[in-house]
């Protein structure tokens, strides 16, 4: 029975297309560039890709709080010259999509697809002529925030903090959702707060995307999202990526694991059916050594990631299957759901 499960697990994962709907990777791998590296996403990365059967992933263009406000284009400018530099050394291996047809051809090629994303709109602080710009470079897909403020509007945050009144989004906010729409690229509602999750669903016309987040039902944390958004991102056409990150899994140590996070699919399936759901696994345990904001305690390092990199997701897929899903239904929750977005939503409307 063991080795059947083994053998229907990677025939899965070699032969669906599997998408991460949110990975930190570009800031790591500009750091690594400014230290001279060469190649770092063909070596430090595609192995991993390779291993979990991953064709694409979402880029997203993080930009950390030492950069914000003034510096925070120029991190993101740099991030995506990173990406081009990589791909310029790895032609055959990498490649990026702005279109669905590109992300076709990823496929079909068994190269990695890389989709640019915001997370936070920081890089274009207040100037929506600059949304075109990055659109130009390739950037397809928007978080209008991080967990923070900016001029689009509010970011939930990690843990309870003294704060004033809440907003939701501004008005450059609103244009931005509009913009954003127009040009070709559609919205994640990933790391904003509340008010703003309603202020976008009330405005955007295309299918909005929580790029990587869980159940709030499951685990009460504000980056999770509440039965009634999950409805809201179901009835606009959307879908949402599982997030691995410990604390948005599940408060029990014993259950911050695949089987915990399989727990916020089965909740979704029940709430709004299997067509909904995608992975944004978002794993960071990787960036830890790099990364002063993933080390809240600098001493030790911790783990944050409940399965442990693209080269373990095999052991959901093995939950999954156990649970009793049919092969059909995780072909949707591992890739499925995420390529039939990309295919709607990257188009231009008015
Ligand atoms: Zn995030």
């Amino acid at each position: 029975m063991r080795q059947e499960l083994k053998t229907h697990v990677e025939q899965i994962h070699s032969d669906f297309t599997i998408v991460d709907a949110h990975f930190d990777m570009l800031g790591d791998v500009l750091k690594k560039r400014r230290m001279g590296y060469t190649k770092v996403i063909e070596r430090d990365f595609i192995p991993d890709f390779i291993s979990g059967g991953v064709n694409i992933v979402v880029a997203s263009l993080f930009v950390e709080n030492q950069y914000v406000p003034e510096m925070a284009m120029r991190n993101a400018l740099d991030q995506i010259s990173a990406l081009y530099e990589e791909i310029e050394e790895s032609p055959d291996k990498i490649i990026i999509c702005k279109t669905y047809q590109d992300i076709l051809t990823a496929i079909k090629n068994k190269q990695l697809g890389v989709i640019l994303s915001f997370e936070g709109a920081e890089p274009i602080g207040n100037d929506l002529k600059l949304l075109r710009i990055f659109y130009e470079l390739g950037v397809r897909i928007l978080g209008l925030v991080w967990s923070r403020r900016n001029y689009a509007g509010d970011g939930c945050h990690f843990q309870q903090v003294e704060e004033g009144q809440k907003g939701g989004l501004t008005d450059f906010g609103v244009k931005l959702v509009r913009e954003a729409e127009k040009l070709g690229m559609f919205i994640d509602v990933s790391h904003l707060n509340d008010e703003g999750f309603w202020d976008v669903m009330k405005i955007a016309k295309k299918p909005v995307i929580a790029s990587h987040s869980n159940s709030r039902s499951i685990v009460n944390h504000p980056r999770n999202l509440t039965d009634e958004q999950i409805k809201a991102v179901a009835k606009h056409g959307g879908v949402i990526g599982m997030n691995a990150y410990s604390d948005f899994v599940s408060e029990e140590t014993l259950t911050k694991n695949a089987e915990g996070l399989v727990k916020h699919v089965l909740h979704i399936v029940d709430l709004v059916g299997i067509k909904h759901i995608g992975l944004g696994f978002d794993f960071c345990d990787l960036f830890t050594s790099s990364n002063p904001n993933f080390l809240p305690d600098k001493k030790e390092k911790k783990s944050f990631d409940v399965i442990k990199g693209h080269k373990n997701i095999k052991k959901f897929t093995e939950r999954l299957i156990i649970h009793g899903f049919k092969d059909e239904e995780i072909k949707l929750i591992l890739g499925g759901n995420f390529l039939e977005i990309y295919k709607q939503s990257l188009t231009k409307i008015n």
